[in-house]
């Protein structure tokens, strides 16, 4: 049976699959929901004896129905393959009473990598399959990892282009430096003067903008988006989690059915979200435990029910969580709300004119399989050096956030449930902090010096994404102010006037 997708924000708007993730965001501004979660379709027993790929295929196939056997497998061959540095792709690591489920083995060493290496084929295959005759523009906005992921995975895909935004004094030194070496003759990337927010709000005006739509349209230019609210990176991200139960079974740390529970650092709260549905799919979850850092909207949003992003932004050790509006969220707010979209765009509307919204006492008693939590940052170096200290072994700053809020968890509720933990990034990806963290940077010590020393100390090797950084050299140093976003997508198109 054919599963399709509505529209949060208008019901009527029906979609396949492939037209959802063409489309990325809906014309009014909702996001794609499916109309119903579809369950695992093979036990977990028979999972737990799946590779990688097999299980991407096997979740995947569920919610993409528009797509043929060969060409889903075709697209998981091509992204789940030797850009990874190892086989298993989502390696687990037991370390101090949790499971850490390593997501940064791919190109760009960031969890982001699991869904933008499948997003351009599954992109191109749904090109295909709706005789789109136009060149794709991806439009991205990027707190760091999302935009050299997505780079990464679009760079010198025929038939697209990408242009990345990411605010200019808001990311780490290494993850600016992988944006800006970026190769590819169809890659574009753009500083602004603002914070993340600034850049995603200045995204989605450009998407929510018919009269530019229709003027790129008639050069032959159609934009899409490879941000976390388009399905084709939700859907690709809901496998790991599905993997590391399997992983958990297969390898007898739990018993058939043990529920288990998941701990998630989050920013945009798409990582959370794929957890929630596999959830829904039947996976054995108890909690999804949400970690927050020195932002904590969506902290204080699950105690008191009430969204609110008027508050300082701050610049924390774990950038790519430095978020005050978690677009995904969305989808939770649609599905408490008995998949309402009158309440979801009152509540949305809200958010945009005043920065808040509050939440029905019916809607919050549906958000029982959440727990949040959050750490500072002080709270999440401590983290990194018990770690290393306890068992050597290293986590990322935002792995850490993680790791704190779920001691902080077991603290607080006594619960033994045996925990996954999403370990998002790679610790030589924001190594300055970490070796902080660690007590052991050294005054002076640039990026590839304090990466040699992390190497020494952890007995892990420089990946592969650091090494190449290396003298390489500037491609990119545009820098505009936000409200010159509009003007410079046309330039880069080459359609300026
Ligand atoms: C993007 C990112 C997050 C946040 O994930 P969301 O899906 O946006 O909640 C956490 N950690 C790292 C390293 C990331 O890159």
């Amino acid at each position: 049976m054919d599963l399709f997708y509505k529209s949060t924000r208008d019901s009527k708007v029906r979609v396949t699959a492939s037209q959802a993730i063409l489309k990325g965001l809906s014309e009014e501004g909702g996001l794609f929901v499916p109309e119903t979660i579809p369950s695992l379709d093979v036990s977990l027993r028979k999972l737990a004896g799946m590779t990688y790929q097999e299980t991407a295929y096997a979740v995947m196939r569920r919610f993409l129905t528009d797509f043929t056997k060969a060409e889903l497998q075709e697209c998981i061959a091509k992204a789940y393959d030797s850009k990874f540095d190892l086989p298993q792709i989502a390696p687990l690591v037991k370390a101090e009473g949790a499971y850490y489920l390593e997501l940064f083995h791919g190109a760009t060493i960031a969890f982001k990598d699991m869904a933008l290496s499948i997003l351009p084929h599954l992109m191109t295959a749904s090109a295909k399959k709706n005789q789109v005759k136009e060149e794709i523009v991806i439009l991205t906005a990027t707190s760091g990892d999302t935009g050299k992921a997505a780079l990464a995975g679009f760079a010198d895909v025929p038939g697209t282009r990408i242009i990345v935004f990411y605010p200019k004094d808001g990311v780490s030194s290494i993850q600016e430096k992988q944006m800006v070496t970026q190769k590819g003759d169809n890659t574009f990337v753009v500083g602004i003067r603002g914070n993340f927010d600034d850049a995603q709000s200045g995204v989605k005006a450009i998407f929510g903008d018919a009269a530019f739509k229709e003027e790129l349209a008639g050069k032959g230019f159609r934009f899409s988006s490879a941000n976390s609210i388009n399905i084709g990176r939700l859907v690709p991200q809901i496998v790991y989690y599905v993997y590391a139960y399997a992983r958990l079974l297969g390898d007898g740390e739990i018993a058939e059915n043990e529920p288990i529970n998941v701990v998630v650092p989050t920013g945009n709260f798409g990582n959370i979200l794929a957890a929630y549905y596999a959830k829904q799919m039947g996976l054995p979850i108890r909690k999804l435990i949400c970690a927050s850092n020195d932002n904590k909207v969506l902290y204080d949003f699950f105690r008191t029910g009430c969204y609110d992003r008027n508050r300082e932004f701050l610049l924390t050790t774990s950038p790519s969580m430095d978020i005050l509006i978690s677009s995904n969220l969305e989808r939770l707010i649609y599905q408490t709300a008995d998949q309402d979209d009158e309440t979801d765009r009152r509540l949305m509307k809200e958010l945009a004119k005043n920065g808040r919204y509050e939440i029905t006492p019916a809607m919050e008693a549906r958000l029982g399989d959440f727990y949040g939590g959050y750490a500072d940052q002080k709270e999440a170096a401590a983290a990194i050096r018990e770690l290393y200290e306890a068992v050597g072994y290293v986590i990322d700053t935002h792995t850490a956030v993680a790791s704190c809020v779920y001691g902080k968890y077991k603290k607080e509720t006594g619960d033994t449930t045996k925990t996954v933990i999403a370990s998002t990034a790679s610790p030589f990806k924001f190594t300055g902090s970490v070796m902080d963290a660690m007590g052991e940077a050294l005054e002076g010590m640039d990026d590839f010096q304090l990466a040699d020393r992390l190497s020494r100390l952890s007995g892990m090797q420089v990946p592969k994404a650091v090494e190449e950084l290396r003298g390489a050299r500037v491609l990119h140093d545009t820098v505009v102010n936000v409200d010159e976003m509009k003007q410079t997508v046309r330039a880069f198109l080459g359609t300026g006037n």
